[in-house]
């Protein structure tokens, strides 16, 4: 009903965007209706009609701790918006909104209240003279409620519409009245005003092109005209919160702490499923971190609940029933959410042990020190670490009676927070830093003709430094060129942008970079390296073929690869990142395991096959929707225009793809992977090579191995076999010098028994013996000891002018008190060293072989001490 009614009021109606952003850096996800039509809004870019209306998927992390407590938050939920691109502006808005609300939706009007920012006073007459409202029913809000404002940028006072849900919802406190945090008066409709621009300072000016930006919660309005208590009892949330019941066995509307995990289970795996269906996957940063968070607390509160197993997954495809109609990415991906998300459950529940485990480990220290507070610091490791959540922790102490230093934690989290603040750079409305491409004309766009042509004539039609719009660009400038057409291909569906020359008569302008920006325009960034150029002129841009070759080979077979991929691997496949030049290609898919030597062996060969059957390649520009119908592989969450262009390769692949490519498969020649990794979770890379980037790889390969073959000096057929073997002498080799190097030290010690004395009635030999080292001085040891029966050996050796010492006890001479530790400890201070060791064995080292009778001498002394 929203969308038709303002498509008579000549609104374009178009589909909702992805949830992940474009181009904008100051979101991690789209929270609302206008976020993803931010550069119409700026004039960055032209909108398809000067007035839009749209039903927007949205997340609100901001609101996480709402849900489940409040009757009207979810984390997910759907905005309806009808927005102005300096077209009508606050007359119109507020009568349509008015207009749709009573007589379309039909809600009474005096159960509806608007309410203005402070100063708007234009707004307060529309409502009252224009509408009719009584000016007591307006209400006047500050800053914080009724001016929208993001940083420097576009901004402006709202205009919001309450609706009084009546007194059985009321906090019942004195002054409860519109604008009250309760669930009684509950906004349902904003109307953003976007007249003025700050720029960064709290300087206010007029906006050249004001705008309308209007929000309502889709959920809220139906729980209204439902006439239920909150978004939860609306019929499509009813319906997944009923089977979170059947689940969990148990009833809504029994026990209110379970109600509140009933209703958090219910919003957060609405969620999860539509985030994944963007292609979001679970990670430790970003997005990825908030869906795994969304997803991990879904699934405690599923334990709390005593919900036993893996039940996510399930849930999430009562997601996709209920919202596939309005959303049919979510029924094309269905395979591959259940996936993801059965995936990151099963990796929670182990990580929920291992954390158990911890916390174990955590409690048994405290108990040993006979302490009774965790440390906020452990606590907020399991809860930063292993998803363990405060309450969690607390519960599991309990038992013990021990508690958590709750101060320290909010302390630990505090500082984390603080540290990502800061990690996070200040940035304006569209997140990003203000850049001189944004001062160029919006009107001006560029022409791509390089599909068909290599070099090309067209006029100059804007010229950039690095920091301003300029008239010419003379001898050793640098910066960018702007023309109406160019056969360039500006980086963008991960094929690395083209390189070449931009010339008039004697002037040359070396193309570095080719980039895409906002608008439809195609920058050429490079320098200036003979005579000038100048706005206007005619210039020869001439693509670097060779670059352009060898490109577009690594970026054919990157669809071939696709789509070998999901012939071996499965149909879970999706690209989740693709980057090709014209030295080797880089795709990153979904995949959950590392792929065995056969697989990538067979993805190989199937491309290789592709190959050499010849296939033609043709593009053909048709309509999105034909193109979907044709099976041509897209990506997710991508902005696709009303036509694509598609990419097919015989039979065998089918992409929609913006790229260059080969004329014929043939043209690849060669196709050889040669790194298979992992790059986050559920995620592979593959880097590969083809034609000349494949032989100068053998080549290379080749070099080497006939390096290795002179350096064997073999056949490179034997190469293997004298590895083995030169392996089994070094081997020999090792057995015989240690078998010496004990005959040595045995020669060297000579007839050392004679040298026993005994000292109080325990036998002491205490040897120097010539070049013998640590390892020979233990075996030595050992031997000695045996032959002793009984008491305590010491040597000591120079090897190279440093000192090794050992001495060792045996279980008779340390039942009397000898302590080969202490002896050592004592006697290694002649020989300028210091050591220690255990009771039956020490080693110690020095720097001065001069002590080492002075050492001997002294293991008498303190082995005296020690016996009693
Ligand atoms: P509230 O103060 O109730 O959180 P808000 O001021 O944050 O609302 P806006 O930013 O103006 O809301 O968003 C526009 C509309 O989107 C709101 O009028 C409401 O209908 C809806 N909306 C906002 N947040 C949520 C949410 N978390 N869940 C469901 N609907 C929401
Ligand atoms: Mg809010």
């Amino acid at each position: 009903m929203f969308l038709s009614f303002f498509e008579s009021k000549g609104h374009l109606k178009m589909n909702s965007f992805s949830l992940i952003p474009h181009n904008d850096n100051s979101l991690l996800l789209i929270n609302s209706g206008m976020a993803p039509l931010k550069p119409y809004f700026t004039r960055q870019e032209i909108p398809p009609c000067y007035r839009v209306t749209t039903c927007q998927k949205c997340i609100r992390t901001g609101d996480i701790e709402n849900v489940g407590k409040t009757d009207r938050h979810g984390t997910f939920f759907e905005m309806l918006g009808n927005f102005s691109f300096g077209d009508y502006f606050k007359h119109e808005a507020i009568a349509w909104s008015w207009e749709f609300l009573t007589q379309v939706v039909g809600l009474e009007e005096d159960r509806l209240y608007p309410s203005v920012y402070l100063d708007d006073d234009e707004a307060f007459e529309i409502w009252n003279k224009e509408i009719g409202i009584a000016p007591e029913r307006i209400f006047r809000f500050g800053k914080e409620d009724n001016f929208w404002e993001h940083g420097a940028g576009p901004c402006g006072p709202c205009s919001e519409i309450y609706y009084d849900r009546g007194e059985k919802y009321g906090c019942g406190k004195p002054g409860c009245t519109v604008g009250c945090d309760c669930d009684r008066y509950m906004e349902i409709w904003n109307n953003v005003f976007t007249q003025f621009n700050n720029d960064g300072h709290g300087n206010y000016t007029t906006l050249e092109y004001k705008n309308i930006d209007t929000g309502m919660g889709l959920e809220r309005l139906a729980s209204v005209v439902q006439d239920v208590d909150s978004i939860f009892d609306v019929d499509t949330l009813k319906a997944l919160r009923e089977e979170v019941c059947r689940l969990a066995n148990c009833t809504y509307k029994e026990n209110a702490d379970k109600d509140v995990s009933i209703r958090l289970i219910t919003d957060h795996i609405r969620s999860v499923t539509f985030m994944v269906s963007d292609g979001i996957m679970p990670s430790n940063e970003g997005r990825g971190y908030v869906l795994r968070r969304l997803l991990r607390r879904a699934a405690r509160h599923g334990r709390l609940l005593g919900i036993e197993g893996n039940f996510l997954s399930g849930l999430s495809r009562e997601v996709i029933e209920v919202s596939k109609g309005g959303y049919p990415e979510l029924e094309e991906r269905q395979e591959f959410i259940t996936r993801v998300i059965t995936e990151e459950e099963e990796k929670f529940n182990k990580t929920i042990d291992q954390g158990l485990n911890i916390l174990a480990e955590m409690k048994e220290a405290l108990v040993a020190k006979g302490e009774k507070v965790l440390s906020g610091d452990d606590a907020f490791k399991l809860y930063d670490t292993y998803g363990f959540p405060m309450d969690l922790t607390e519960e599991i102490l309990e038992e013990d009676g021990i508690t958590i230093d709750e101060e320290g934690f909010q302390a630990a989290m505090t500082e984390q927070k603080e540290k990502a603040r800061k990690a996070r750079k200040t940035t304006n409305y569209m997140g990003a830093d203000v850049t001189v491409y944004q001062s160029i004309d919006a009107a001006v766009t560029s022409e791509f003709v390089g599909y068909d042509y290599l070099t090309f004539e067209s006029p100059i039609t804007v010229l950039t430094t690095e920091s301003d719009v300029v008239e010419a660009l003379v001898d050793g400038q640098q910066g960018t060129i702007f023309t109406e057409q160019t056969p360039f291909y500006a980086t963008s569906g991960g094929q690395e942008g083209d390189n070449g020359i931009i010339s008039i008569g004697d002037s040359i302008f070396e193309v570095k970079d080719t980039i895409k920006l906002q608008g439809g325009k195609i920058g050429h960034v490079g320098i200036v390296t003979a005579g000038m150029f100048k706005v206007g002129d005619k210039v020869t841009l001439a693509v670097n073929e060779e670059k352009r070759n060898a490109t577009r080979k690594n970026h054919s077979a990157t669809h071939l690869l696709q789509k070998a991929l999901k012939i071996v691997l499965g149909n879970h496949v999706e690209q989740a990142g693709s980057s090709n030049n014209d030295k080797h290609l880089r795709f990153d898919f979904t995949h959950f395991s590392a792929m065995t030597p056969e697989e990538i062996k067979r993805v190989e060969d199937i491309v290789n096959e592709e190959i050499s059957a010849g296939l033609p390649v043709l593009t053909k520009v048709m309509n999105i929707e034909d193109a979907k119908k044709t099976g041509a592989m897209a990506l997710f969450g991508e902005k696709y225009g009303e036509n694509v262009r598609v990419v097919s390769m015989g039979d065998f692949s089918k992409e929609l793809c913006g790229g260059t490519h080969v004329a014929n498969t043939a043209n690849i020649a060669l196709f050889k992977i040669v790194s298979e990794a992992g790059v986050a979770a559920g995620v592979r890379r593959i880097e590969a090579l083809t034609g000349q980037g494949v032989i100068e790889y053998y080549n290379k390969v080749e070099e080497e191995l006939n390096a290795a073959v002179s350096a064997a000096k073999c056949e490179p057929s034997q190469l293997v076999k004298r590895i083995e073997a030169l392996q089994d002498e070094i081997k020999e080799l090792h057995r015989e010098n240690d078998k010496l190097k004990n005959q040595m030290a045995k020669d060297a010690m000579g007839d050392v028994m004679d040298k026993v004395v005994e000292v109080a009635g325990v036998k002491l030999l205490a040897v120097k013996l010539d070049n013998v080292d640590m390892n020979g001085l233990r075996n030595l040891g050992d031997q000695l000891k045996a032959k002793l029966g009984d008491g305590v050996v010491a040597l000591a050796s120079a090897v190279d002018g440093k000192v090794n010492l050992i001495t060792m006890a045996t279980d008779g001479a340390m039942a009397k008190g000898a302590h080969a530790g202490n002896i050592i400890k004592a006697i290694a201070k002649h020989v300028g060293g210091g050591g220690g060791g255990r009771p039956n064995m020490a080693q110690a080292g020095g720097k001065n072989p001069a002590g080492i009778d002075a050492a001997l001498e002294d293991a008498k002394n303190v082995l005296e001490s020690q016996i009693h």
